[in-house]
C-alpha cells in the first residue's frame, strides 16, 4: 500500500517534469526561430548574445519547487507539511501525502509510550542540515527521540519543497521515506516499547533513565556475602562470576542476568563490565541443634537424597525468560523467625553446612502465600524437604518452600503473588512445624530479606552513586 503510494508520487512528479520541459523547449524553439528569421529579413549572422538574451527574457518568474513554508509531526506516521497554496497531510511517515484543507489540530503521540523515555538526552536543535553533501539552513526542525527527527530548510530548489527526515540523530538526512527509513521507525517504535515495558520495573522516572543510560548496572553495586544483584548491560552478552557463566538474557530494552554472590565469595572489589562489585563481609553465627538420632540417620540415605536433587536439578533448569512479578514480594506467612538467613548450623555437634533460608514456625495449617507471581516449576514430597514447591519468577529466579503438611498446587500451575500453595507442617527433616523458606538465583540459594516488600530493580536505590 506504501509503496505503491510512493510510487503514483513519483510518477506525478516526473509527469510534471516533462511538462516543465516541453514549456522551456517550446519557447526555445520559437526565440530561436524568431531570431534566425529577424536575421535572415536583415541579411546578417545571428549573435548568440542575443539568442542567450532571448532565452533570458523567456525565463518564468514562477519557481519550480513550492516551497514548505512549515511543518509538524505528531508522531512517527503522522504529520502535515502547509505550502503558500496547500497543506499537505501524511498518515504513513512521509512516504505519502495528500492534500488536506486544514491544518491537523496537534495531538499527544500516546502511541509513543511514556514521552521522557522518547529522550535519554536533551533534545536535538539544529541550524543546517547536510543533504546530498549540500548544507542547507534549517527553517524548521522537530526531533521525536535521540535518532528520528525532521527538518524543512531554506532552499528554492527540490530540498526546500520537502521534509527532509533523519534517522540517526541528524547525521544523515533524506527527502524520500525509503525502505531502510520505514524500517528505522519501525525499529524505533520497537525501542521505545521496550523502553516503556522496562522503566514499569524501576522505582522512578529518574532510575528508569539512569538503567537506560548505562552500559552496565549493578543493581545494587554493594552487596553483602550470601546476596544477589541484578546485572543490566545495554548489549548481549556472557559474564564469567565464581568458576560459572552466566548468559545475559533479553528484556526491555536491556540484557540482564542475576549474579548470584555466594556467602564464601570472599569480601573485596569485584569487575563486572565497566562497574566494580563491592562484597562486603556478612557475619554468619552459629547455631547448635540437637535432634533425635533416627531424624539423624536421615542425612545418611544419600541414595534417596541425590534422586531428589536430579528432580531439583530438572525443575530448575529451565526459567521463563521474562521477569514474571509485577509488584513486590512478600513474606509467605508471618511466623516466627527461628532460623536466620546464613547460620552455621552444628547438628548434634558436628557442622552440617550452612542455612541458607529462613525458618519460619507456625502453627501446623497456617495457609503459605505465594511470594509473588509465578509457575509452579515443582511440587512433590521430598525425602529431606517434605512436601515442596519451587516456584519460577522468571530468569533464573526461584522460590523454595519446604516441610508443608499439604501441597495446594501442582507442578505447571500459574500462580498470582498470595495465592495459598500450600500449608505449614513439619514434613522431612524436620523438628516442629515450620516453613523452610529461600529464593534460588541461578541455582545458587541466595538472602530471602532482600525480596520482601521489593522486586529486583528497587535494589537500585541501595546504590548512591552506581560507578
Ligand atoms: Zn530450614
Amino acid at each position: 500500500m506504501a509503496l505503491q503510494n510512493n510510487n503514483s508520487r513519483a510518477v506525478t512528479h516526473k509527469a510534471r517534469r516533462s511538462k516543465s520541459k516541453l514549456i522551456w523547449l517550446s519557447v526555445f524553439v520559437v526565440s530561436a526561430a524568431g531570431a534566425v528569421l529577424y536575421s535572415l529579413w536583415n541579411g546578417q549572422s545571428i549573435p548568440f548574445a542575443m539568442l542567450q538574451n532571448s532565452m533570458n527574457q523567456a525565463q518564468p518568474e514562477a519557481p519550480k519547487y513550492k516551497e514548505a513554508l512549515e511543518f509538524a509531526m505528531t508522531d512517527f506516521d503522522h504529520g502535515w507539511i502547509r505550502y503558500a497554496d496547500q497543506i499537505m497531510v501524511t498518515s504513513d511517515g512521509g512516504v505519502s501525502w495528500t492534500t488536506s484543507d486544514t491544518v491537523p489540530t496537534a495531538v499527544e503521540p500516546t502511541s509513543l509510550g511514556n514521552g521522557e523515555l522518547r529522550f535519554l538526552q536533551a533534545p536535538k536543535t539544529i541550524s543546517i542540515v547536510n543533504y546530498q553533501s549540500k548544507e542547507y539552513s534549517v527553517k524548521q526542525s522537530q526531533f521525536m527521540t535521540d535518532h528520528i527527527g525532521w527538518a524543512i530548510v531554506n532552499d528554492n530548489g527540490e530540498a526546500g519543497s520537502r521534509l527532509l527526515s533523519t534517522t540517526d540523530g541528524g547525521t544523515t538526512w533524506q527527502t524520500d521515506v525509503t525502505g531502510a527509513v520505514r524500517q528505522a521507525l519501525e525499529d524505533e517504535k520497537l525501542l521505545l516499547q521496550r523502553r516503556n515495558e522496562e522503566s514499569a520495573f524501576y522505582a522512578s522516572l529518574d532510575q528508569t533513565k539512569l538503567a537506560l543510560q548505562s552500559e552496565w548496572l549493578l543493581i545494587p553495586n554493594t552487596v553483602n556475602q550470601g546476596d544477589v544483584v541484578l546485572v543490566r548491560h545495554d548489549k548481549p552478552d556472557k559474564l564469567e562470576w565464581q568458576g560459572k557463566s552466566y548468559t545475559l538474557q533479553p528484556f526491555g530494552a536491556g540484557y540482564f542476568t542475576y549474579l548470584p554472590v555466594g556467602t564464601n565469595v570472599p569480601p573485596g572489589d569485584y569487575p563486572i563490565g565497566n562497574k566494580t562489585l563491592k562484597v562486603v563481609s556478612a557475619s554468619f553465627p552459629k547455631q547448635y541443634l540437637q535432634v533425635s538420632e533416627q531424624l539423624e540417620s536421615m542425612r545418611q540415605d544419600t541414595k534417596r537424597i541425590e534422586a531428589d536433587q536430579v528432580k531439583i536439578d530438572a525443575a530448575r533448569s529451565q526459567s521463563e525468560p521474562q521477569f514474571l512479578f509485577q509488584s513486590t514480594f512478600l513474606k509467605p506467612i508471618e511466623g516466627i523467625l527461628t532460623t536466620p538467613y546464613g547460620h552455621m548450623r552444628y547438628v548434634n555437634g558436628k557442622l552440617s553446612g550452612s542455612h541458607l533460608a529462613l525458618d519460619l514456625a507456625a502453627k501446623q495449617g497456617t495457609p503459605i502465600k505465594a511470594t509473588n507471581d509465578g509457575i509452579v516449576a515443582l511440587a512433590d514430597n521430598l525425602y529431606l524437604t517434605g512436601n515442596s514447591i519451587y516456584l519460577d519468577h522468571g530468569m533464573g529466579l526461584f522460590s523454595q518452600y519446604a516441610h508443608m503438611s499439604e501441597l495446594r498446587v501442582k507442578t505447571g500451575d500459574r500462580v498470582k503473588r498470595g495465592d495459598i500453595i500450600g500449608l505449614v507442617g513439619t514434613t522431612g527433616f524436620s523438628t516442629g512445624p515450620h516453613l523452610h523458606f529461600t529464593f534460588w538465583a541461578n541455582n545458587v540459594p541466595v538472602n530471602p530479606n532482600l525480596f520482601f516488600e521489593k522486586t529486583p530493580f528497587q535494589w537500585l536505590e541501595k546504590s548512591t552513586t552506581n560507578s
